[in-house]
């Protein structure tokens, strides 16, 4: 039973029924869908086909809309293609116009008021290195540092202040779109301080609407606003691939270590992104240095891996999902000691930070993080085959996911929603069970319900948390140690 989780971006190359299903098959625990691409014709055939994929093969799939954010590019560029050479002087303008050598026409308004002298711009994927040397009321007046060919709309990043609002026009009918269709998680792209993610909050208040947010980690803002960023988001993805352009790529690892490490304390998901297997875009095997870098999120303690090109428009999408299901399944036995736990650290650090996504009181969540905690090590010293968690808010498995036990989590909820946004978090196997109104007949579902899907045999142990009174949310007080076969009193 893998632990680590696997996120799919579903694109050209995956987006029929036929891959989808195929990818649900083997292993995709989220699908993410790309805002920064395609149609919304296009996403909800894909939710269609995750949906459909789900309920043939009885998997929780979560659906992770990818909002584009403040996206920056340059527009066409005069006969496709300029070269800029080292040293060269460049003129950059805000708006639509053709670029060529000289004149350099860049997609966000506010480019000239945000821009200072001294500051960089990069483009096309940090290839090209601009420096400001000085600023006119209509345009700036920039030397290439590092030159190369830009071609047409290509990527820019602006690593310095820029003022505009991360969540665009483009990016609320979007969402608005993703909540209609019932997306489990939304994505934040370039979100810069915890106010971006309280901007979607409110604007989602508005319509009554809420879905948990994931903060995508890409600009050097957001590394000054960590603390505060995942105090207010349920969950981070380390987007590595415009987080190495607006930092160098020698402080990306390290980066990568400090935010997981982070994340698991504060209780919140994390999820690692970007060119995991990228060669697998063209080829059927990875580099070993991709291999490894997968072996290491793990190690790391990371939630969920994130495949993007390789299965948005790679050549082999599945082949790449069954390549990532065998290094992280290999990596997770081999070196399960090495995954660091909560356990081994000291408890989470600031339980206040889950009040976001769960709204309980303070003294509710010591007792559950306790109670979490006591599950985990109890089924480590009993050698239980399962730790049980009911919830109906997905608050009891998130705790025990985050203190990273040897033991599989099985949770169970009677709400669909919750079960399949459980599909993302680090160890839990998520099941929809039927409402349930006693302890005594909460044990008896689940070992009739682990016992019909072979999942354990008479005289097994398990492990099971909940909280009662057992229509109640939230409050993780019960911790049940469990004979399978012996009735529901021993
Ligand atoms: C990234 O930059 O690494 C990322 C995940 O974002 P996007 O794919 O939207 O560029």
């Amino acid at each position: 039973m893998r632990k680590a989780k696997i996120v799919c971006t579903i694109g050209p190359s995956s987006n029929s029924r036929h891959v989808i299903f195929s990818l649900i098959r083997n292993g995709m625990d989220v699908a993410r869908l790309n805002f920064s691409h395609g149609n919304h014709e296009g996403h909800r055939k894909a939710i269609e086909y995750i949906r459909e994929g789900a309920r043939t093969y009885k998997r929780p799939v979560a659906i992770l809309q990818d909002l584009q954010g403040i996206k920056i590019r340059v527009g066409l560029v005069k006969n496709g293609s300029a070269t800029l050479k080292r040293g060269d002087s460049v003129r950059i303008l805000k708006g639509e116009g053709l670029s060529d050598e000289k004149n350099i026409f860049i997609s966000y308004p506010g480019i000239i008021r945000d821009a200072k002298k001294d500051d960089r711009i990069l483009l096309d994927d940090g290839l090209i290195h601009l420096k400001i040397e000085s600023k006119s009321r209509n345009f700036l007046k920039a030397r290439v540092l590092e030159g190369g060919i830009l071609k047409d709309r290509k990527g820019i990043n602006l690593p310095f202040r820029i003022s505009a609002p991360s969540f665009t026009e483009k990016d609320a009918a979007d969402l608005d779109f993703g909540l209609k269709m019932g997306v489990d998680y939304v994505a934040l792209s370039f979100v810069r301080t915890a106010k971006d993610i309280k901007r979607v909050r409110d604007w989602l208040k508005e319509r009554n609407a809420s879905v948990p947010l994931i903060a995508k980690i890409e600009k050097h803002e957001a590394i000054s606003n960590i603390d505060c960023i995942l105090e207010k988001a349920d969950g981070i993805m380390i987007a590595r691939g415009d987080l190495g352009v607006e930092i160098p790529p020698e402080e990306v690892p390290v980066l990568q270590k400090r935010l997981i490490e982070l994340s698991n304390k504060k209780g919140k998901v994390v999820i690692t992104a970007t060119q995991m297997l990228e060669s697998m875009t063209e080829h059927t095997r990875p580099t070993r240095a991709e291999a490894t870098d997968v072996a290491n999120a793990v190690i790391d303690g990371t939630d969920a891996l994130m495949l993007s090109g390789e299965t948005a428009v790679g050549k082999h999408p599945v082949e790449v999902l069954r390549m990532m299901d065998r290094i992280i399944t290999f990596t997770e036995v081999e070196s399960s000691a090495k995954i660091p736990s909560i356990n081994r650290r000291g408890c989470l650090s600031s339980l206040q930070h889950l009040h976001n996504i769960f709204d309980h009181n303070l003294r509710d969540l010591l007792f559950s993080e306790a109670v979490a905690g006591a599950a985990c090590t109890t089924a480590g010293a009993i050698g239980a085959k399962f730790i049980i968690a009911f919830t109906h808010s997905g608050f009891t498995a998130s705790l025990v996911s985050k203190f990273r036990p040897t033991t599989p989590i099985i949770a169970f909820t009677p709400d669909e929603d919750v079960m399949r946004r459980m599909a993302i978090y680090w160890g839990v196997y998520p099941g929809l069970m039927r409402p349930l109104t006693g302890t005594d007949e909460m044990i008896k579902a689940v070992e009739e319900s682990l016992l019909k899907e072979r999942r354990v045999k008479t005289g097994d142990r398990i492990v099971i948390t909940a909280s009662t009174p057992i229509l109640g949310s939230g409050k993780t007080n019960l911790l049940k140690l469990h004979t399978i076969g012996e009735g529901a009193q021993d």
